[in-house]
């Protein structure tokens, strides 16, 4: 599709892109290509598209996998996608919003998968929605075996971030899965052609958590805690934040081999696990 196609079908249909939906369609043949190679897709694997729009991703991903189950929000496109696109059997287009889908059940609504389910993520992601899509994918039982999604360039690098620069939601992917800047895509690959230029992201979500799902909410706490202050020595922002005394902050960071002047910024996924750990057993130790 190039931009005249996709002109005269939302013009046929009297309709117009809804950016409050982040409707940006991609038209780039080599960006489709790049997306559907990243996600290794294999004949009878399973593929969730998340805003399928007017299909130009949703057919290479429909040539490439076993099933493709396509998650749009905007039932005028899913009218369209339905004419254009309704005699692939293996294409299950589905109406709702990805944020409050289960995606595993809606998987096993329309394929009857073998348990546990396996499955993938391909998406041009709605900017609107980046974070908590990624998140509420991340945190699905189970999640994906690997993630595929167009998303801002800024957005990408700021995921895929290492220590030094890192961020809160740098910390919050890095927790569930190992990200991956694999190619920028420029703004004019898309139409209308957003301010912004695009990257593609891969996630591949770790096989163990670097803490128990039962420590999440903690591990977070503390995460949280240091970065509350980020320009703030770490002894500092954990005093502050989790009400310690200053010593004990830095007693803290000490036991987990972490030198109390540095910033939440330099820490690596280890180093917080080990900050956790450190605290779960000054718990135990019944420390006030
Ligand atoms: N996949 C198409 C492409 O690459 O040309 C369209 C991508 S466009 C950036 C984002 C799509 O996500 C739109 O079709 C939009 O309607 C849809 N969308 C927006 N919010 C959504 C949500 N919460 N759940 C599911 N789809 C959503």
């Amino acid at each position: 599709m190039n931009a005249q196609e996709v002109r005269a079908i939302l013009h046929a249909h009297g309709l117009r892109p809804r950016k409050g939906l982040g409707q940006n369609f991609l038209l780039d043949r080599k960006a489709l290509a790049r997306i559907v190679r990243a996600a290794q897709l294999s004949p009878d694997e399973i593929v969730v598209e998340i805003g399928p729009g007017l299909g130009a991703l949703t057919e290479h991903l429909v040539r490439h996998a076993g099933h493709v189950v396509a998650v749009e929000l905007d039932e005028r496109l899913l009218t369209i996608l339905r004419a254009r696109l309704g005699h692939e059997e293996r294409l299950h287009l589905v109406h709702g919003d990805i944020l409050r889908v289960d995606v595993p059940q809606v998987i096993r609504a329309h394929v009857s998968p073998p348990e546990p389910v396996r499955y993938k993520v391909v998406a041009n992601l709605p900017y609107t929605i980046t974070s908590p899509a990624i998140r509420h994918l991340l945190e699905s039982t189970p999640p994906p075996e690997r993630l595929v999604l167009l998303v801002q360039r800024e957005v990408a690098e700021r995921i895929a971030a290492t220590p030094g620069d890192m961020s809160l939601l740098a910390v919050h992917v890095q927790f569930y899965g190992r990200p991956r800047v694999v190619a920028h895509v420029p703004a004019g690959a898309f139409y209308p052609r957003p301010k912004v230029t695009s990257a593609v992201l891969e996630i591949v979500p770790h096989s163990m958590p670097p803490v128990p799902a039962e420590e999440r909410a903690l591990f977070f706490r503390i995460v949280e805690a240091g970065f509350h202050q980020r320009r703030k020595q770490l002894r500092n922002a954990l005093a502050a934040s989790l009400g310690l005394p200053k010593a004990q902050a830095e007693a803290l960071l000490l036991a987990a081999g972490v030198e109390p002047r540095r910033r939440a910024e330099t820490l690596s996924l280890q180093e917080w696990a080990r900050l956790h750990a450190a605290y779960r057993e000054r718990d135990k130790q019944g420390r006030p």
